[in-house]
C-alpha cells in the first residue's frame, strides 16, 4: 500500500493567537453554573448535640488534637463521658456505613475527651468571674452541669443545688464503673468547679427549700432533677427482704454501700438499660443472674450492644415472661418469683411495640434469693408547681422555657428518661435562653441542615478501610471486678480512624474540581478554590467529580 505523505503546506491554515486566550469568554455559553455549597454531614445532624463531628475528625487527622477537643466543647463540654457512654446515633447516620462500616466517631471523641482532660485542661487559664447575675441550678446531672458550663463561659455565676453529697447525677451513681469510671466523671466536673461554679450539696428541692425561696435570691432557675422515681411492679410481696429497686441498687454498689440481703441467685425484672446494668453489676458481685422480660429480644428497649455483652458475660434472659408474685420464706426473705408466660398480640401499644398478653394457666416459678426491679423511671412531679407539669414531666419548650417567669428546665425531667447527650444538649440550649432572658443575648441561630446522603457522594474515590476497634477486656477477666471494659484509642489509631471520614459535604481541598475542569476555569486561591465564571461553560464535570458533594449545579439566573 502506498504510504500517505503530508507536507506542512497540505494542512489548512490555522489562526494562531500569540496573545492570551482569556479574551474568549466562553462562560456566555453556559446554561447551568456550578457553585461551592458546603452541606451538613449526617453525623452532625444525628448527634443530638449537633457536634461538629466532621470538623473535629478532620482536625484529628492532622494531629491537631487540642483544637479538635476545643471544637467539641462548643457543643458538648464532656466528651470523655459521651465518648464512653453515648449510644452514638451519629454512627447510625454516618454515610460510611453504606460503604463498609461507619466511622467509629464515639471512639475518636473519647480519645479527644481524654486528651483534653490530660493535656489541655491542666494548662487552661480561667478568668475570675465578675457577674452581676446569678442562676440557681437544681440537679447536678449532665443537663445541670452542661447548663452551668455555658452560663459560666458567658459570664453568669451559678450555684448548683444537689440532694446528694456529690455531683454528677446518674453519671456518678447510676452508670457502672466498668462503662464509666468515676475518676472521669470527677475530672469533667472539675472543669465546672475551676470556672467558678458553687455547689451546695445535700439540699433537696421540696424538702430543704422551695422554688419560691430560690426565686427571691436568684435571677433565674434551671430545673434539672432528672427522672429518678422508680416504678413498682404492683404485685404481692414487694416488701420482701432481698427486693431492690434498680437505680437504688446501682447507687449502693457505685457508692460502695453495704447491701443487706443481696444473695447469689439474682432475678432482674425489665428490658431497658437500667435492667442490663443491674444484671451486669450483680454478675460482677459474684451472683448468677437471670433477666425476666415480658416481650422478645427485638422489643427490648436496651441498647443492642449492651444486651449482647450481657449475654456474652453469661447472663440468661428469659423472654415473654412477666412476674406475678414474689415468693418469700417464713422470715420474709425472697425465695423465688412466680411468673406467667406471655405472647405478643397484634395490638400495638403507645410505644409502637406489640402488646404482650398473659397466657392463661401458664404460671411457673423461678428460684432466686434476690429480685431487682428495673422497669422504668418517672419524674418527681409532686414537688413541682402544677403550672409547669406536663405529660412526661416538666412542661418546657425545646429551649427549656416553662410557663413560669424565671423558671427554665431541661434534661430527663422534661423529656422523661432519655440519654446523656440529649440532657447535655438541653442544658446548653437552656443556658442560651437564660442568657437571652438575663442579658438579652441573641439566641444562637437555628442550625440549617442541608443533608448529604450517601447517594450524593461520588464514592469512586474512596477505598475500603477496616474500622479501628477499641480494645476490650476479655469476658473471662470481667467477673468479680469493675475494671473498665473498653480502652481509649492511641494517637495513631485515632488518626487512622479519622482518616476514614469521607468529609461529607465539606471541602477538604482534594483538588478534583481543579484537576478535572476541562476549561481551566477553577483557580486555587488562599487555600480554597474560585470558579472563573467568565470561562466556565457549565459542563458539570467539577460537581460530578467532587467526591463529597460540595459543588452544586444551578440554572443560570437561579440562586
Ligand atoms: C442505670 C442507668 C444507666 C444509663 N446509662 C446510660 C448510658 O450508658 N448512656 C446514655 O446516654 N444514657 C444513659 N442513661 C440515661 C442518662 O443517664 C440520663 O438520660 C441522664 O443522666 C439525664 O440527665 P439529667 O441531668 O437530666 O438527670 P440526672 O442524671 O438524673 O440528674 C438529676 C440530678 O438531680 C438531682 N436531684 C433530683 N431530685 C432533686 C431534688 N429534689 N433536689 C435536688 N437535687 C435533685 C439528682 O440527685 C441528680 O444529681 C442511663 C440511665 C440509667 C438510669
Ligand atoms: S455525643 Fe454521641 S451522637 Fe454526638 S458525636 Fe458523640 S458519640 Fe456521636
Ligand atoms: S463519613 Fe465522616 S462526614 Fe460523612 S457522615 Fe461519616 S463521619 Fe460524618
Ligand atoms: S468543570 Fe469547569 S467548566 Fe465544567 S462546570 Fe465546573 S468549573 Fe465549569
Amino acid at each position: 500500500m502506498k504510504k500517505l505523505e503530508l507536507k506542512v503546506s497540505d494542512y489548512p491554515e490555522l489562526a494562531i493567537s500569540w496573545e492570551t486566550t482569556l479574551v474568549n469568554k466562553t462562560g456566555t455559553w453556559r446554561t447551568f453554573y456550578p457553585q461551592y455549597v458546603e452541606k451538613t454531614p449526617p453525623c452532625n445532624y444525628y448527634c443530638p448535640a449537633n457536634e461538629p463531628v466532621q470538623k473535629y475528625l478532620a482536625l484529628t487527622l492532622k494531629g491537631k488534637f487540642e483544637e479538635a477537643y476545643l471544637t467539641i466543647l462548643e457543643k458538648n463540654p464532656f466528651p470523655a463521658i459521651t465518648g464512653r457512654v453515648c449510644y452514638h446515633p451519629c454512627e447510625t447516620g454516618c454515610n460510611r456505613g453504606n460503604f463498609d462500616e461507619s466511622v467509629a466517631i464515639h471512639a475518636v471523641e473519647r480519645f479527644l475527651g481524654d486528651y483534653g482532660l490530660n493535656f489541655v485542661e491542666p494548662k487552661r487559664k480561667v478568668e475570675k468571674l465578675k457577674s452581676d447575675k446569678k442562676v440557681a441550678i437544681i440537679g447536678s446531672g449532665p443537663s445541670g452541669l452542661s447548663c452551668a458550663y455555658y452560663l459560666l463561659k458567658n459570664g453568669i455565676g451559678v450555684t448548683i443545688f444537689e440532694r446528694e453529697s456529690f455531683a454528677g447525677g446518674i453519671l456518678a451513681y447510676g452508670i457502672p464503673n466498668y462503662r464509666l469510671p468515676k475518676e472521669i466523671v470527677k475530672k469533667e466536673i472539675e472543669k465546672i468547679l475551676k470556672m467558678g461554679a458553687k455547689f451546695i450539696f445535700e439540699k433537696e428541692l421540696g424538702k430543704d427549700f422551695s422554688l419560691n425561696d430560690l426565686e427571691k435570691e436568684y435571677d433565674a432557675l434551671f430545673l434539672a432533677i432528672g427522672a429518678q422515681v422508680e416504678q413498682e411492679l404492683g404485685i404481692p410481696n414487694e416488701d420482701a427482704k432481698g427486693v431492690f429497686l434498680g437505680l437504688n441498687f446501682l447507687k449502693a454498689v457505685n457508692l460502695k454501700r453495704k447491701l443487706q440481703y443481696f444473695g447469689k441467685n439474682v432475678l432482674v425484672i425489665g428490658g431497658g438499660n437500667t435492667a442490663i446494668d443491674c444484671a451486669r453489676v450483680a454478675l460482677r458481685k459474684g451472683a448468677k443472674v437471670k433477666i425476666i422480660y415480658r416481650r422478645t429480644k427485638e422489643e427490648m428497649p436496651a441498647v443492642k450492644e449492651e444486651v449482647e455483652e450481657a449475654i456474652k458475660e453469661g447472663i440468661e434472659i428469659i423472654f415473654l415472661t412477666a412476674p406475678v408474685k414474689i415468693i418469700k420464706d417464713k422470715k420474709g426473705k425472697v425465695k423465688g418469683l412466680e411468673c406467667i408466660k406471655m405472647k405478643l398480640s397484634e395490638e400495638v401499644d403507645e410505644s409502637g411495640r406489640r402488646k404482650p398478653l398473659p397466657i392463661k394457666n401458664s404460671n411457673f416459678i423461678i428460684k432466686g434469693d434476690t429480685i431487682i426491679k428495673a422497669i422504668g423511671e418517672q419524674v418527681a412531679v409532686d414537688i413541682l408547681p402544677k403550672e409547669i407539669i406536663g405529660k412526661r414531666g416538666i412542661l418546657a419548650d425545646e429551649w427549656g422555657k416553662t410557663n413560669l417567669e424565671k423558671i427554665f428546665a431541661g434534661g430527663d425531667c422534661v423529656t422523661g428518661p432519655k440519654t446523656v447527650v440529649e440532657a447535655i444538649a438541653y442544658g446548653r440550649k437552656a443556658a442560651f435562653l437564660i442568657l437571652h432572658y438575663l442579658k438579652n443575648y441573641e439566641l444562637p441561630k437555628k442550625d440549617v441542615f442541608n443533608l448529604v446522603n450517601y447517594e450524593n457522594l461520588n464514592t469512586y474515590y474512596f477505598e475500603k478501610e477496616k474500622r479501628v476497634e477499641e480494645d476490650k477486656l476479655p469476658v473471662n477477666k470481667r467477673k468479680g471486678n469493675f475494671k473498665e471494659i473498653v480502652s481509649t484509642l492511641n494517637n495513631h489509631e485515632a488518626q487512622a480512624e479519622a482518616s476514614r471520614c469521607f468529609s461529607c459535604g465539606v471541602c477538604n481541598n482534594c483538588d478534583n474540581c481543579y484537576v478535572f475542569c476541562p476549561d481551566l476555569a477553577i483557580l486555587k486561591k488562599n487555600g480554597s478554590y474560585e470558579i472563573l465564571y467568565d470561562y466556565c461553560k457549565g459542563c458539570g464535570v467539577c460537581a460530578h467529580e467532587c467526591p463529597r458533594n460540595v459543588i452544586s449545579m444551578f440554572f443560570e439566573g437561579e440562586k
